[in-house]
C-alpha cells in the first residue's frame, strides 16, 4: 500500500511490474459526477464510451458487478455480460496472478470504506492478450450519504506504454545524449548514451548528480545558467566539457533544453540534448586562432589586404590596401574605392586573366601589375595574388605587395652594373694605356720613363684593389660575413694619422684637425680608417670649387664626436634620407656621372659605424656643403696590456 495523500484517496499498486509508473492523480469530482450522469441517463453517450479504450464497471457494496460499458479489447460482447453478477475479483482480467486479485480486493476494501483508490495494472483481455490499464475506484453516494455503489472507471494505456516505450529506443538510438527534468530542474532521466559516455547510473544522475561529470572550469557556468533557465523557463543552451568514463578525457558537448508546457502554459517538464561538437570546437579554436593572426596581418599593415568583387568594387580594404590604389578610408566607405579604374589599360588583360583563374580554380597564381593612384596619379607596381571567398561568389580576397622598394633596389642594381663597368674599366683602359707606354720605351731603352709609367700604374691597381674590396666588403655584409679585429686606439692619434695620409694625396684641398677628443675606443683599425677614408674621399670629390676640409674632434661623458666638414656641392634633401643605402649615389644616380664613384662607401661607413654602437649623422644643404658627424662610444678603462696601441 502506498503512502494516504488524503484521507479518501489511496493507491494501490504496483500491481504487475516495476515498469509501470505509480502517479498519483488528484480525483477529479467532475469527472465522477460525469460518469455518474451519462451512465444514468445517457444512451448516446454510452454508445461513445464503447468506442474508446477506456471504460466503467459498476460495483455494488460488495464487489459484485453490476454493470459494464464495452471496451474494444478488454472487455467485448459477450464478456461484458458474462462478468454482471460476479464478484470484481474474480473476473478473468486477474485470473493470472493471484496478488493481483489480493490487491483489487483491498482496493475494493478501501472503496467500500469511503476512498477514491487508484490503480495501475496489467488485465488478461478475453481473446488472452495483456492490456495496461489505469483506474480508479470511486465510492458513489447517495441522498442519504450512504455509498450506493463503486463505480471502477479505467483507461487503457497500452498504447501509450508503447509510444512511450518507442520513444525511449528511439531516444536511446539517437547520437546525442538526451535527458528530461522535473518543472523544478530535477533531472530525472537521461538516455543510456548518457550513461555510457559519463559511465554514471541512472540513480547517480538524478537531481544535480549529473553535474559531476562536467569540467571544473565549466562547472559555474553551467550550474548557473541551469538554475537560470529553471527560474525564467527560457530555453537551456550552454557549451560544456564532459568527462569520458573511458578516456578519461574531457570533451566539448552543446547541452540544449527546451521546457514542455501544459495548456495553461505552466511547465512541465524540461526535454534536452547533449551534442558532442568537439571536433568543431577544435576547428572553431584553431579558426579563431587563424583569425587572430589574419586580423594581425590585416591591421599591421605589412601586405595590402582587400575584400572585394570581380566586377571593380573594393568592399573591404586595409590602409596599406587603400594607400596603394590611392582611396581614402571615406570613399571606400562610401563604395567609391575600385581596383579597375586604378588599372591602367595595358594591364587590363593580366587581370582579366587572372580572373579567368580565380573563377575556374577558386585562386590565381601572384603575378606583377601596377596601379595608378586614384588620389595622385603616382604608378605603384605591386604583386598580387587572391582567392574566391567561396565557389559561386563573385568576391575575393586579395593581397597585394608594393613592390616600389624592390623595383628601385633593381633599378639600382642595374645602374650599378653599369656604373661598376665603367668604374672598373675606367683604371683598366688607364693600365692598359702605361703598359703600351712602358713597352714602347723598353724597346728604346729609356728606362727613366719606364720607371715614372710604372710608378703611375701602381696608382691604378690601387684604384682597382679598392673598388673590388669595397664590392667584396658589400657582399660580405650581406652575407653576414664582415669580420672586425678590435685593439685599443687612441682616436686622436689614429684620425691625425689618416688626415695626414689623406693631405699627402691631394693638392687640391688642405685638411684642417681642430680639437681632440683625448679618448680611446675599442675598434678594428683597418675597417674604422675605411669610415674616415671614405668621409675625407668625398668631402674633397664632392667639392670641387672649395679647397678646405675642417676635421674637429670633439668627446662628451661617453661619446667621443669626429666632424668632417665640406664646403662642396652638398646633398639635396630629398636624397638624404637614404643615402646611406647601398649602391645609392644619390642626385648622381639621375645626373651624369661627373663624379666617380658606385655609392658603396657610406653604406660600408654606416654598417661599420653600427657596429660599434655608433652614429653617423649628416647635415647638408645644397650648394652650400656637407657635415658628416661620427659618434663613437668612449672605452674610458685603463689600457690592458695584451692590447696593442695604434700609435
Ligand atoms: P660614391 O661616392 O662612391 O658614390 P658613397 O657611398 O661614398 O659613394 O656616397 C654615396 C652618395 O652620397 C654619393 O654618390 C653622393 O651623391 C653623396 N655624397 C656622399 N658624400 C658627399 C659629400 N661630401 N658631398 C656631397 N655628396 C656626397
Amino acid at each position: 500500500m502506498q503512502n494516504n495523500p488524503s484521507h479518501n484517496e489511496r493507491f494501490v499498486g504496483p500491481l504487475w511490474n516495476e515498469h509501470i509508473k505509480h502517479i498519483l492523480i488528484p480525483p477529479s469530482q467532475e469527472n465522477t459526477l460525469l460518469l455518474d450522469t451519462f451512465l444514468r441517463n445517457d444512451p448516446l453517450w454510452q454508445n461513445h464510451a464503447e468506442s474508446v479504450y477506456a471504460g466503467i464497471i459498476i460495483l455494488d457494496t460488495q464487489g459484485i458487478v453490476v454493470d459494464s460499458t464495452c471496451h474494444p479489447v478488454a472487455l467485448s460482447p459477450p464478456w461484458t455480460d458474462e462478468i454482471i453478477g460476479k464478484p470484481f475479483v474474480q473476473i478473468s482480467w486477474w485470473s493470472y496472478d493471484l496478488l493481483i486479485q489480493q490487491r483489487i480486493r483491498t482496493a475494493i476494501d478501501y472503496a467500500i470504506h469511503g476512498q477514491i483508490v487508484r490503480i495501475d495494472t496489467r488485465i488478461l483481455c478475453p481473446s488472452g492478450s495483456f492490456r495496461d490499464i489505469k483506474a480508479t475506484i470511486t465510492p458513489q453516494l447517495d441522498i442519504f450519504n450512504n455509498i450506493s455503489c463503486l463505480i471502477y472507471s479505467y483507461l487503457d494505456t497500452t498504447e501509450k506504454r508503447r509510444t512511450e516505450e518507442d520513444i525511449r529506443m528511439l531516444i536511446n538510438a539517437m547520437p546525442q545524449l538526451v535527458w528530461m527534468a522535473r518543472a523544478d530542474g530535477y533531472i530525472n532521466y537521461a538516455n543510456q548514451r548518457w550513461l555510457n559516455y559519463t559511465g554514471m547510473t541512472l540513480g547517480e544522475i538524478q537531481d544535480w548528480g549529473w553535474s559531476a561529470c562536467l569540467h571544473p572550469d565549466d562547472f559555474e557556468r553551467t550550474t548557473n545558467e541551469w538554475r537560470e533557465c529553471i527560474r525564467t523557463g527560457k530555453p537551456f543552451e550552454v557549451e560544456q566539457r564532459l568527462r569520458n568514463i573511458h578516456t578519461q578525457n574531457y570533451r566539448w558537448f552543446l547541452a540544449r533544453g527546451e521546457p514542455v508546457r501544459n495548456t495553461h502554459g505552466e511547465i512541465v517538464q524540461w526535454i534536452g540534448t547533449v551534442t558532442d561538437i568537439h571536433e568543431q570546437k577544435l576547428l572553431e579554436t584553431a579558426l579563431r586562432t587563424s583569425y587572430v593572426r589574419f586580423k594581425r596581418l590585416f591591421t599591421s599593415n605589412i601586405i595590402g589586404i582587400a575584400l572585394a568583387d570581380i566586377h571593380g568594387r573594393v568592399i573591404e580594404a586595409n590602409q596599406a590596401y587603400l594607400d596603394i590604389i590611392g582611396y581614402s578610408q571615406a570613399e571606400l566607405e562610401e563604395g567609391l574605392a575600385r581596383w579597375n579604374t586604378t588599372t591602367p589599360d595595358e594591364y587590363r588583360s593580366l587581370d582579366e586573366k587572372a580572373i579567368r583563374e580565380l573563377l575556374e580554380t577558386g585562386t590565381c597564381t601572384p603575378f606583377e601589375k601596377v596601379y595608378r593612384r586614384h588620389n595622385d596619379g603616382r604608378i605603384v607596381p605591386v604583386l598580387l595574388g587572391g582567392a574566391m571567398m567561396e565557389k559561386g561568389s563573385d568576391q575575393l580576397i586579395c593581397f597585394i605587395m608594393d613592390m616600389t622598394p624592390q623595383k628601385e633596389l633593381e633599378k639600382k642594381k642595374d645602374e650599378f652594373i653599369s656604373i661598376a663597368s665603367h668604374e672598373l674599366k675606367t683604371p683598366l683602359a688607364a693600365l692598359k694605356m702605361l703598359l703600351h707606354f712602358v713597352k714602347k720605351h723598353l724597346k728604346h731603352h729609356s728606362y727613366d720613363k719606364v720607371e715614372s709609367y710604372l710608378m703611375r700604374t701602381d696608382i691604378q691597381v690601387a684604384v682597382l684593389t679598392d673598388l673590388i674590396n669595397d664590392l667584396l666588403d658589400v657582399s660580405k655584409i650581406r652575407m653576414g660575413r664582415f669580420s672586425y679585429i678590435d685593439e685599443m686606439l687612441d682616436l686622436d692619434v689614429f684620425v691625425r694619422r689618416i688626415i695626414d695620409e689623406m693631405q699627402e694625396t691631394t693638392t687640391t684641398h688642405n685638411l684642417h684637425l681642430h680639437g681632440a677628443t683625448s679618448m680611446h675606443t675599442l675598434g678594428d683599425k683597418h675597417r674604422l680608417s675605411q669610415v674616415f677614408t671614405n668621409l675625407l674621399t668625398n668631402a674633397i670629390k664632392y667639392s670641387p670649387q672649395a679647397n678646405t676640409v675642417d676635421i674637429t674632434l670633439t668627446s662628451s661623458e661617453h661619446t667621443a664626436f669626429i666632424q668632417i666638414r665640406d664646403y662642396g656641392i652638398g646633398i639635396p634633401e630629398e636624397f638624404q634620407a637614404n643615402i646611406f643605402e647601398r649602391f645609392n649615389r644619390g642626385s648622381f644616380s639621375k645626373e651624369e656621372h661627373i663624379f666617380p664613384g658606385l655609392g658603396m662607401g657610406l653604406y660600408i661607413a654606416h654598417e661599420i659605424i653600427n657596429h660599434y654602437g655608433g652614429t653617423i649623422k649628416l647635415k647638408s644643404e645644397a650648394g652650400y656643403g656637407t657635415t658628416f658627424t661620427v659618434s663613437l662610444p668612449i672605452i674610458r678603462t685603463t689600457p690592458v696590456n695584451n692590447i696593442a696601441y695604434a700609435h
